[in-house]
């Protein structure tokens, strides 16, 4: 027996570009990509800007900027088949598909389906629908349109102009398989005739879905879980056009630690601000992943290739998944870990392009040098600054700060003038670590570590924790760290 040939995969990301690119669409995206990717599918980007008066072009770009920043490539678009010869053209080349250049196609399925009485023009006015709901929730009945206009099907009513296009929905069960809850079942009896366009120009969300999810050929439709009660209305609909219909899969809803739905500011932040706060775009993808799945080990850190192989959306938990910043934290700590000194540098290159305070920093050799000794502190490029801001500017400190355990000023400025001398006494050539030691060697012997290195470390620091002084004065050289000894004795004396 021979088997039907299996589709090939293709899932979509359908956007609105009402706001900004937030966790939940990004988590989103990565699913349906890690899909897409896992099964040698077809990812589509699709804007569904069908609402004029709320979408709006920044919005769009936010989109591109952050699906590109987390290497989320879509793969089509509509000009995917007009560019000649370039069908096999680098992802992200193409598209995206916007709803607001698809009206055409909208009108085709809306003139089919009101010719075959699926659909019929509405007449009912706004206030004539406000007085039936409100008799309707007086009689504690749900509110629900009552199929009025229903009876003049393509005649017009008495003169009036048609204000919607509403679905005859039939009053069934509607039961659907989710890949993630299982089977789910809605009564379509109370949705009432649903809307699905204005006029023939303009279809409403659950309408234009359904043509495109069709003509765009999707197999999988994987979306949050706020669209549940969408899903029931749509299978209606394909059932009416007799499209084939997708498998869905909802995604839980993203909490907050309290488990209470995720505060605004991170419901409404676009994921550009994740980069702009110094985390990196694949520990990002990792951390997104975890939002409502996990594997069947313990791992938790991955690459983008690791979670192809790995992903399951079978796995995916139905109950809410909890955003956890310090998990974050956590996750691009280990990410940064796994960089060598060469990719830390070259990433804080680009994090510090262009920020007032990065000129200092790009000088490539010396952001190098200090990366190979601050690498192990560093968890969020974002904090580079604050770790290693003191290789630039010596800050202001406290000159109590320079005294070691029980050490008095007196004996702390004495040791440190000692300091100041073997340091002066040094070549001003290249320094490093083993020359250092050897040249302090004989004063640590006598004096005791503690009580060289603490003030020492201090002096050309300024700060109570800072990497080893020898270290330091690698970076810093012979000549500015015996300026910084300097300082710290005046600051001992006055
Ligand atoms: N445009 C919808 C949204 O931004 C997505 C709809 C869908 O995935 O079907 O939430």
């Amino acid at each position: 027996m021979t088997s039907a040939p299996r589709r090939q995969v293709r899932v979509r990301i359908a956007p609105s570009p009402t706001g900004f690119f937030h966790l939940g669409t990004a988590r989103t995206a990565l699913f349906n990509w890690l899909f897409a990717r896992q099964n040698d599918g077809v990812f589509v980007l699709r804007i569904e800007d069908t609402d004029p008066t709320r979408s709006e072009k920044k919005y769009e770009k936010d989109i591109f900027q952050c699906l590109q920043w987390l290497g989320l490539s879509w793969d089509e678009g509509p000009d995917w088949e007009d560019r000649e010869g370039k069908k096999n053209g680098a992802k992200g080349e193409y598209g995206p598909y916007r709803q607001s250049e698809r009206t055409a196609i909208y009108k085709k399925y809306l003139e089919r389906i009101l010719s075959e009485k699926k659909a019929y023009y509405c007449y009912c006015e706004k206030e004539e629908l406000k007085a039936e709901e409100q008799s309707l929730l007086a009689q504690g009945l749900p509110p629900r349109y009552s199929g009025h206009c229903r009876q003049y099907e393509d005649k017009a009513s008495e003169g009036r102009s048609p204000q919607v296009i509403r679905f005859k929905t039939p009053e069934i069960k509607v039961e659907f398989k989710d890949m993630i809850r299982g089977t789910v079942t809605f009564d379509a009896a109370l949705f009432g005739d649903m809307v699905i366009a204005k006029n023939l120009e303009s279809p409403l969300y659950n309408f234009a879905v359904v043509v495109d999810d069709h003509e765009m050929n999707i197999t999988h439709v994987i979306r949050g879980e706020d669209h549940i009660a969408n899903t029931p209305k749509q299978i209606l609909m394909q059932r009416a056009f007799g499209f084939e219909e997708p498998l869905y899969a909802h995604l839980p809803l993203i909490l907050g630690p309290d488990r209470a739905k995720l505060s605004k500011r991170y419901v409404e932040t676009s994921l550009a601000d994740y980069e702009e706060r110094g985390f990196l775009s694949e520990a990002t993808v990792n951390f997104l992943a975890l939002l409502g799945w996990h594997p069947q080990d313990n791992q938790e850190i991955f690459t983008r290739e690791d979670l192809i192989k790995k992903f399951d959306v079978k796995r995916v938990q139905k109950g809410g998944a909890i955003f956890n910043e310090e998990k974050l934290d956590w996750v691009n700590a280990e990410h940064i870990k796994a960089l060598n000194e060469k990719e830390i540098t070259e990433h804080l290159l680009r994090f510090f392009a262009g920020k007032s305070f990065g000129k200092s920093f790009l000088k490539r050799d010396l952001l190098k040098k200090i990366v190979h000794i601050e690498k192990g502190r560093l968890k969020n490029f974002a904090d580079f600054f604050e770790l290693a801001g003191f290789f630039f500017d010596l800050p202001e400190y406290d000159s109590q700060l320079l005294l070691w355990d029980k050490e008095t000023r007196v004996s702390t400025e004495r040791i440190l003038q000692e300091v100041h001398n073997h340091l002066e006494t040094m070549e001003h050539g290249e320094v490093n670590r083993e020359s250092l030691e050897a040249k302090f060697q004989d004063l640590i012997l006598k004096e005791g570590k503690g009580r060289v290195l603490w003030p020492l470390r201090v002096a050309v620091s300024g700060r109570a924790a800072s990497p080893d002084p020898f270290d330091i004065i690698g970076v810093l050289g012979i000549e500015e760290s015996t300026d910084r000894v300097r300082i710290a004795l005046k600051k001992l004396k006055a």
